[in-house]
């Protein structure tokens, strides 16, 4: 498989340190309020990397932590506690809120058929671990106290902006948004591993360290977590692009200079999903959520659906227009795979390897989603038999997820119950005639006669819709 890798700026081959073992960490939500299909989309693109990896043969281990402590509103050590203000907002504990998040976090996954990775740990069970890991860089002269905070000296590494061909925008995150300068600081992008004495006098968490009483900085965590579960050397991490810097930043100067050699080799970032109004995010207050798209109508798949017809290293806009165009695709795949669900007969096997060869290669290719889609799509243009294309389908969807045969057989049902008597079909045959001889005034006419006989009729993107009155 290709993929692209931010560390070096190109696509490369990708070979894991462990022949056919994959270690994948991912970084986890902030749970301090809903995750936003932006989130998410980063969330289903690292979810298809995965069980791709395992489509294509590989024993993939993946971890994500949960961030419940330390995330401040800058990506940088300015502003408040994210955790602290979201469980000022609720009038409730922050322990409440980010169990209630985290739940709502994992609902909203279920809904995008996004699996859950097979080590899921949050920051604040992993302490010791992270008093360990600032102890030592403190031993090897990488980390110092000051005014009463541990920070991470980044002078002394060689190279500190490791993804420095990010945008100048990209890069200063921490910065823009930070405008006190933290006078204990030696160097500019020096950050805070640990903190004890902060302007969070009401901080809820806080633990016994070497240093005092106090509680960790962001970046820390996710090196720790998955230093514990994934060892020493790591083949992917993931997350979305705001993160490059300073967050993964930060986590591969921690993790090198407390490991003292190379940690992570592939790093992959998706890109944002933008509105009108700019990249969205959770801080600016307003923002789309999975049920939001489900009040308005739309199954969850679909916006899963959306999000691969586009490349994860593009940015993506999201409108209603651009939904309702991936509705109305997702739902032609699944009226095409109705006619399929009664295939009978043998799989032939030349074929569905033929017709597989396209689907492979292109997530090969640096996890081409959208050609995958075109793949998909072919399957019903090839030559195979009804039996193959299904067992396609089947092959597929095991890494896009989309849930195509369940919304197949769900329409199927569907159609079934609406069977319609002969004389009502036989109307509205005769009223599509009218309508396409445009007259219209023959056509109402019958719309009234068919109503009268306790059928609605509806013109819907598949077409007309004829139900029994309820
Ligand atoms: P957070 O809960 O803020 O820590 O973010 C969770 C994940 O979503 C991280 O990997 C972020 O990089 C990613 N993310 C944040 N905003 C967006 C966005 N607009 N589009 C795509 N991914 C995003
Ligand atoms: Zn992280």
């Amino acid at each position: 498989m290709k993929l692209y890798n931010s560390l070096s700026h190109k696509k490369e081959d990708f070979i894991p340190k462990n022949e056919k073992k994959v270690s994948m960490y991912t970084c986890g939500p902030t749970v301090y309020h809903y995750a936003h299909i932006g989130n998410l989309r980063s969330y289903i693109m690292e979810d298809i990397l995965e069980k791709y990896l395992r489509y294509a043969g590989y024993d993939v281990t993946r971890v994500m932590n949960i961030t419940d402590v330390g995330h401040l509103t800058s990506d940088g050590d300015t502003g408040d506690d994210k955790m602290l203000k979201g469980a000022k907002r609720e009038h409730k504990t922050v322990m409440e809120i980010a169990k209630f998040y985290t739940d709502a976090f994992f609902s909203d996954c279920a809904k995008l058929n996004i699996k859950t990775p097979d080590v899921v740990k949050p920051a604040t069970e992993c302490i010791d671990e992270f008093i360990k890991v600032i102890s030592s860089l403190i031993e090897n002269g990488y980390a110092y106290e000051a005014g009463g905070n541990i920070y991470f000296d980044t002078s002394k590494l060689d190279k500190y902006y490791v993804f420095s061909d990010f945008k100048q925008e990209d890069l200063a995150v921490g910065v823009r948004e930070g405008v006190e300068e933290d006078s204990n600081k030696r160097n500019k992008a020096d950050f805070v591993l640990w903190f004890t004495k902060s302007k969070f006098d009401s901080q809820e968490l806080k633990w016994e360290s070497p240093w005092g009483t106090g509680y960790p900085g962001w970046h820390i965590e996710c090196s720790c977590i998955s230093m514990k579960y994934l060892g020493e050397y790591l083949d992917i991490h993931c997350g979305g692009i705001d993160n490059a810097f300073p967050h993964h930043t930060n986590e591969i100067a921690q993790s090198e200079a407390y490991l003292g050699h190379p940690w992570c080799n592939y790093w992959f970032h998706v890109h944002h999903l933008n509105t009108e109004g700019g990249k969205m995010s959770k801080s600016k207050g307003e923002f789309l959520t999975v049920s939001l798209l489900e009040e308005k109508g739309y199954n969850p798949l679909v916006y899963r659906f959306f999000c691969l017809q586009s490349h994860y290293r593009k940015s993506l806009a999201f409108s209603y227009e651009n939904l309702d165009n991936a509705a109305a695709a997702y739902d032609k795949i699944v009226a095409r795979i109705v006619p399929l669900l009664s295939a009978s007969g043998e799989v032939d096997k030349e074929m569905f390897e033929k017709v597989k060869a396209p689907f492979d290669e292109a997530l090969a290719n640096d996890l081409n989603t959208s050609l995958a889609i075109t793949a998909l799509l072919d399957i019903f243009k090839s030559d195979a038999n009804d039996a193959t294309k299904l067992s396609l389908v089947k092959d597929f969807d095991t890494v896009l997820s989309l849930g195509l045969i369940e919304a197949a057989k769900k329409l199927a049902e569907e159609n079934k119950e609406e069977e319609l008597p002969e004389e009502i079909a036989k109307l509205v045959a005769e009223r599509q005639q009218a309508r396409k001889e445009k007259n219209f005034a023959l056509a109402d006419e019958l719309r009234d006669k068919i109503a009268d006989m306790g059928y609605v009729i509806e013109e819907t993107r598949q077409g007309t819709k004829v139900t029994k009155k309820k």
